[in-house]
């Protein structure tokens, strides 16, 4: 899984610029808002995913351009393909690869790429969205369904979300919450299956590495939390629909009474647990750092078991963020795979990575020697 060549056109602050990688380590150097971060979530959306900064596709047009298009050169499971996007003002985003349109959940998969930036460092002490977000930008990228699973479950959420804010106004619209609690309940259970799984390959993978780390001290584990009704997460997905159903039914009158959806998986989290206890509570700074990286390491780990091959690693910003020891231990552990590496310098980097050095300035990409 690599990118050899990318274009862009009218995307964020490139005007036209190209790009050649190399199947190893690159590392994009430069001063302050260049476009190092612009050209990692380039990378990131022929992923098919929404970018990592924004959840709208006009933000990614240059200023001052009424369109953008990311073209890439990919190699994926051994075969070259190319991935085009163009995003227009007012327009859906139209994707397409090797010159045949599709949806952006088909193109998941194509391309698969782990983003780990300094925000990650804070997965642990976050609240509850930083560990969805882990969940929902991998899990599509391995399983094309989910992306269109969330997809639908966004769009049942957003409309018994105003039935249950406006119903006091329009008593009609409860015509319909039913509807649309069903079907958010069959969407949740095959959500949830998902992610299940996904966070219990995610604790096997990310305990030896945080054992390691720790230098054989620490314990990592972690619990996947969803609905409370829901006894068994990897059970069939028509028994947890209907242990779904049941936490609705329990909390109707308090979802019309607060005006807001209460019940589903969009309250799910991960419980990390180091040593047995709740790291969120009570690990130490070192601590929740560590586990982090761990579980962004076991991260790149499930690609690799899945698919075969280790994804697009992009490592905005991180290194500088990490003491010696975990800058090296991260270091150890990112052959075999294509890495992006976007920093303020390059000096020790690429010493002891041996990478392609880019300098990123003002918008321009230039290979150095
Ligand atoms: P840092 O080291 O501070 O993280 P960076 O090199 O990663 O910097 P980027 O986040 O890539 O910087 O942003 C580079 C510049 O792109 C910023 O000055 C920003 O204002 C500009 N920019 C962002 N969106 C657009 C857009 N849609 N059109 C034009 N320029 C944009
Ligand atoms: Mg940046």
């Amino acid at each position: 899984m690599r990118i050899d060549r990318i274009a862009l056109s009218g995307f964020r602050n490139y005007d036209e610029e190209t790009a050649e990688f190399s199947p190893g380590v690159n590392i994009l150097r430069g001063e302050n808002a260049q476009g190092k971060t612009n050209l990692l979530e380039a990378v990131y959306l022929l992923t098919g995913a929404h970018s990592f900064r924004t959840r709208f596709d006009r933000e990614l047009i240059g200023f001052g351009c009424d369109w953008a298009s990311i073209l890439a050169d990919v190699d994926s499971d051994g075969r070259e393909q190319t991935i085009r996007l163009l995003f227009r003002r007012g327009q859906r985003r139209t994707v397409t690869v090797n010159g045949a349109k599709k949806t952006s959940a088909e193109l998941s998969g194509v391309l698969r790429a782990v983003l780990f930036s300094p925000d990650d460092l804070y997965l642990i002490k976050e609240g509850a969205a930083a560990r969805r977000r882990l969940m929902d930008a991998a899990i599509p990228q391995l399983r094309s369904r989910y992306a269109q699973l969330l997809t639908d479950y966004n769009r049942l959420y957003e409309n018994k979300t105003r039935i249950l804010k406006d119903w006091r106004e329009k008593p009609r619209l409860l015509d319909t919450l039913d509807e649309f609690s069903d079907g958010l309940a069959r969407c949740s259970a095959s959500i949830l299956r998902y992610r299940a799984s996904f966070v219990d390959r995610l604790g096997e993978l990310a305990a030896p590495i945080h054992r390691d780390f720790s230098g054989g001290s620490e314990r990592l584990s972690l619990a996947y939390r969803t609905v409370s009704t829901v006894t068994d997460p990897h059970a069939p997905a028509e028994e947890i629909y209907y242990q779904i159903c049941e936490h609705q039914e329990r909390h109707r009158q308090a979802e019309l009474d607060a005006g807001q959806c209460l019940t589903g998986i969009h309250k799910d989290d991960i419980d990390i647990l180091i040593n047995g206890v709740p790291a969120r509570t009570f690990a130490s700074q070192g601590q929740t750092r560590t586990a982090a990286l761990s579980l962004k390491l076991a991260e790149r780990e499930i690609f690799k078991n899945e698919t075969g091959e280790y994804p697009v690693l992009l490592l905005d910003d991180v290194l500088s963020e990490l003491d010696a020891g975990r800058q090296e231990f991260v270091l150890n552990r990112i052959g075999g795979g294509q890495t992006f590496i976007s920093c303020c310098e390059d000096g020790t980097i690429r010493r002891r990575t041996g990478g392609r050095v880019f300098a990123v300035r003002a918008g321009s990409i230039r290979r150095e020697e």
